[in-house]
């Protein structure tokens, strides 16, 4: 079961954080249901994206930025940006869906400096082609992307999708794609979907004015399901693969039981998963490339990490298991001794969670903040700012109440 007291609460800040987000446009090619940006604005200038980079470079302190958006790739000037990121020194990693990258326009983002990718694939994007396949007959569009991006090399690559109710059950088929891939694929993140329902809820803007949420892209009619929580989609991977094991994670800022991020990251070969790293190695990690580099990580430059990992296992009984099982292994199959080892991460988001109150219990410390109006603004949240000028507040509709008759005031 998890518990906070076994996982290392990652030691990210506002001011400290290994992520920077940066939104490019929010023009995008799909329409996906569990998107949260709205087409307002449309892409903005190279000029203003290299000054979030040094605003970003001079208040954050990133190891690399999450170049986002709508789509990154239809961005005029991405490989601009990509290349100017590289020279302050930062990883760029563009998050997308995938649909605008060719092996050309792949070939001049690793040549301007890429670091690697997050690509978005699930089956509520409603992509020509894919729309009543689920998650286990997109594996075949994952696989396509992930041969396309080993095929160019040097590239880190992690798959996200959104979970929603329906999809909750297919999550394992997902992850045992991914291990089956894992020369290709270094990491992959489900994120829970959220909605607020205009049906039963009302919501007020920072002055208590009720604003119209239907406005919002994250709220639906109604919604009669059950949302799914990290700790949900943490245990359907771990009794599908019981190698896993969460190591870090970040809590909510307003519930103290709740994990926001849970990141765990399996040790393995491309025949087996031998197990995990615990928390002591997720420690060393962070603090280790903290004091060489002067900054926390979020993504390796190199997931083939080899049998040193195995070093740390005096310290961490997660991993020592793990070299146990490559130990067995080696000794069923001699012939694997000299196969690669690999790391491979799994992260879960649990997205804003409305509280009775009307607030939101976020991500505390926020990895994916981004910038609006000169300010820090959680990047899930933007359009609040951008359509009302600040957080909404959503609370339950109350039952009207029947209009009484007057009663009479005065007696003549
Ligand atoms: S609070 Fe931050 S990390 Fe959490 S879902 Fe929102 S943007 Fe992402």
């Amino acid at each position: 079961m998890l518990d906070k007291r076994s996982t290392y609460r990652l030691p990210w800040s506002m001011n400290d954080n290994p992520i920077a987000w940066i939104e490019v446009t929010d023009i995008c090619n799909l329409q996906c249901e569990g998107c949260y940006r709205q087409h307002m604005t449309g892409h903005k200038s190279l000029e203003e994206l290299k000054e979030e980079v040094l605003f970003f470079k001079r208040w954050r302190n990133p190891d690399n930025f999450s170049i986002a958006g709508g789509e990154p790739l239809i961005h005029p000037n991405i490989v601009e940006l990509v290349a100017f990121m590289a020279e302050e020194g930062i990883k760029p990693i563009i998050l997308t869906n995938g649909v605008a990258l060719t092996p050309e326009l792949l070939h001049e983002l690793k040549q301007a400096g890429l670091a690697g990718f997050t690509m978005h694939i699930d089956s509520h994007q409603g992509r020509p082609h894919w729309k009543d396949k689920n998650e286990k007959e997109h594996n075949e569009l994952r696989q396509k992307y992930a041969d396309m991006i080993a095929a160019e090399g040097g590239l880190y690559l992690v798959f996200n999708s959104t979970v929603y109710p329906n999809t909750f059950p297919e999550i394992p088929d997902v992850v045992s794609w991914a291990q089956a891939n894992i020369e290709k694929v270094q990491g992959v993140v489900f994120i829970t979907y959220r909605t607020a329902t205009t049906s039963d809820s009302v919501a007020t803007d920072t002055h208590d004015q009720q604003i119209d949420m239907s406005k919002l892209s994250y709220t639906s009619k109604s919604f009669d399901e059950q949302f799914t929580t990290a700790p949900e989609v943490y245990q359907i991977i771990k009794d599908n693969c019981p190698e896993y094991e969460a190591s870090g994670y970040l809590g909510g800022t307003i519930r103290h039981d709740s994990f926001k991020w849970l990141v765990g990251a399996l040790v393995g070969g491309k025949h087996q998963m031998y197990g995990s790293i615990g928390k002591t190695t997720m420690e060393l990690a962070q603090t280790g490339h903290h004091l060489l580099t002067g900054r926390y990580v979020a993504y390796l430059t190199t997931a083939k990490v080899g049998p040193k990992i195995f070093l740390l296992s005096p310290w961490d009984p997660i991993l020592r298991q793990a070299w146990k099982n490559r130990i067995k292994d080696v000794l069923r199959h001699p012939g694997r001794l000299f196969d690669s080892i690999y790391t491979q991460s799994i992260g879960i988001i649990q997205a804003p969670d409305l509280q009775p109150d009307g607030r939101a219990d976020m991500c505390d410390s926020c990895p994916d903040i981004t910038i609006y109006d000169g300010k820090f603004v959680n990047s899930c949240r933007m359009d609040e700012y951008r359509l009302f000028g600040g957080f909404v507040s959503v609370t339950e509709k109350k039952e009207e109440e029947p209009e009484e008759e007057p009663e009479e005031m005065f007696v003549k």
